[in-house]
Order: C-alpha cells, then structure tokens, then sequence
C-alpha cells in the first residue's frame, strides 16, 4: 500500500544571534543552517524512515529543488511535487545564545498548489491506500473529498490548529491527530471534546506524559512516555504521526501501532534537528528504554 501525504516542504534557515532583534534594529548572525521541514515534509521522511511506501503530494518554488532531492534520498516518492513560480516555503528562525526563538514562516509554494494536480496524483492511488493531511496546505478539503471517493483511509493532523480547518474535513475523516492544546482548543471553540468526535479513529499525543487513544465506541487507552533525556522536542509529533500511518500501513492494530510511534518520537527528542534527524525502523527497535 501507499501512504499519500499532501504535506507542507519548507526550508527551515536557522540564524544564531547574539539576542533576538529589537524592532529597526540591524544584527549580524553569526551563523546560518538550512534544514528540510515543513510538517508534511517530516512526516513523510518518518513513515519512509519506518519502511513504508510514501508519496508526497506539493509544491516547491524553483528554488526548492534541494528539498525536493533531499525528499528523494530519505526514500520518499516525490513525482507529484510540483514547482511552482512562488519560493519554497520556509521558516526563518532566529536563535539566541540561550536558545530563545523567533519565526517567521513563508507559506509561499505549499499553498500554490494546483487542485487539478492534487486530482491527477491521487488518480494513481489504490482503495485502502492512506491519505493524510495538515493545515500548512491549500486544497485539504478537495483532498479529504477526494480521498473518501476514492476508499482512501483519511487522515488528518490538525497542525497549525484552526478549529475551521478541523471541522472542514470532519466529515471525509477516518482518523484524527492532535496534541493536547490543540484537543482543548477544538473543545473550547466548537463544544466538541475528543471522545465526541464522529471520528473512528482519534489520538491526543501529551507530550512527555505520551498519548491517548480513543476510538469510537471504546474506552480511551492511555500510553505512557518513554523516560528519556530531551534536548530538542521539535518534531517529535510528525514523527509519531508518520510511525503511526505506517503501523497502520502494514495491517497492525492501531495499539501497536502507536507503540512503535511512541519509541519513534521518544528517540526523536532526545536528537537536535527534524526531518534529517528522524530515526529509522531498526533504530527505534534498537532503542534501549
Ligand atoms: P511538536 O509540535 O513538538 O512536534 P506535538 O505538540 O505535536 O509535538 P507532543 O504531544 O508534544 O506533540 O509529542 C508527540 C509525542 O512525542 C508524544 O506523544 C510522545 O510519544 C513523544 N514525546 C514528546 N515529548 C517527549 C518527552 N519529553 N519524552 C518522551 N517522549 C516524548
């Protein structure tokens, strides 16, 4: 089966700054990264790191050729990613010597994509395959509809968290991820709390304290973090994410699943970066906690 993510690639530039910038004030780096992000970007490098079939569905400018390559070495299915005449998305992220930040983030090419693209990419999927789906795209809901027609397993990740965006989907969905502010935030602003969701699948990751699943009709089943020593818990969610809809993807029960997402992300913590840094299968089998 394929795993089909029409997901956000950026282009993560990280500055070290002596302080973060007042305003009209003029600083010199001292350094400069450039990394590959986006969520959509690190979920789909996660589920091809954990063995599966991706393709990534998107748009970069023709500036983001490198990302696209980059896409291609992790292993990921990167035919239907357009170039489009807008930059590549990206982050600027400014970093202070104590670790304080500031990001400006350019949506740019990962909301220029052509709806007619995204029909003819998902033309090539079989039913059963998976879709999943965030909110640093354009065309989710076409995708959501299309996805249903087609007998798709609909996923979405609600992040960034907009309540509009959620309910948008809601209909089309087979499953749902979120984190436990972005729960609170959907109770708050639609009155509809996890456990409500006309949803059959849905998972609340809790950050060190792990995740809660709840599927519909059942009693919720709590897991519990690994103990680790974090130092950078930046996409620790797209890699649970990825290792679930890749469980899900070889036929396991959604329990096992989540498991192995929970070792996944507990290695990703303990590691600096995102999507270059997203362990592989054996590693996260190797894990030794
Ligand atoms: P992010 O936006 O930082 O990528 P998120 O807010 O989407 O993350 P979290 O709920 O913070 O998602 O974390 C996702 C998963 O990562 C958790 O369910 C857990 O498995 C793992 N995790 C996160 N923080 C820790 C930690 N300190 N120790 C162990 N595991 C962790």
């Amino acid at each position: 089966m394929t795993i089909w993510n029409l997901g956000s690639i950026n282009a993560d530039m990280v500055y070290d700054l002596p302080h973060l910038p007042a305003p009209g004030e003029t600083l010199a780096a001292h350094g400069l990264d450039r990394f590959l992000g986006g969520k959509g970007a690190n979920m789909s490098v996660a589920a091809a790191r954990a063995g599966s079939r991706v393709s990534h569905i998107g748009a970069v400018g023709h500036d983001g050729r490198w990302a696209k390559d980059r896409l291609t070495e992790y292993g990921v299915d990167t035919r239907y990613i357009s170039e489009v005449d807008l930059p590549t998305g990206h982050a600027i992220i400014a970093v202070d010597a104590e670790g304080e930040n500031l990001i400006i983030l350019y949506p740019g090419a990962n909301h220029a994509l052509d709806v007619s693209h995204l029909g003819q990419a998902l033309s090539s999927a079989s039913t059963g395959d998976l879709l999943i789906l965030q909110n640093e795209t354009n065309a989710q809901v076409e995708a959501a509809q299309f996805g249903r027609k087609l007998g798709l397993t609909v996923c979405y990740a609600a992040a960034p968290f907009q309540a509009q965006a959620v309910q948008a989907v809601l209909p089309y969905l087979d499953f749902l991820i979120l984190n436990e502010i972005e729960a609170e935030q959907l109770r708050q602003e639609t009155g509809m709390g996890a456990a409500d969701l006309p949803v059959r699948h849905v998972i609340v990751t809790l950050g060190a304290k792990g995740a809660r699943y709840l599927q519909q009709g059942n009693d919720p089943v709590e897991f519990s973090a690994h103990k680790v020593q974090a130092v950078d818990t930046t996409g620790a969610g797209d890699t649970f994410t990825g290792y679930v809809l890749a469980g899900m993807d070889r036929g396991m029960p959604m329990e096992q699943a989540i498991l192995q997402a929970n070792r996944a992300a507990a290695l990703m913590v303990t590691r600096h970066g995102t999507a270059d840094v997203i362990p592989d299968l054996r590693e996260v089998r190797d894990a030794t906690f």
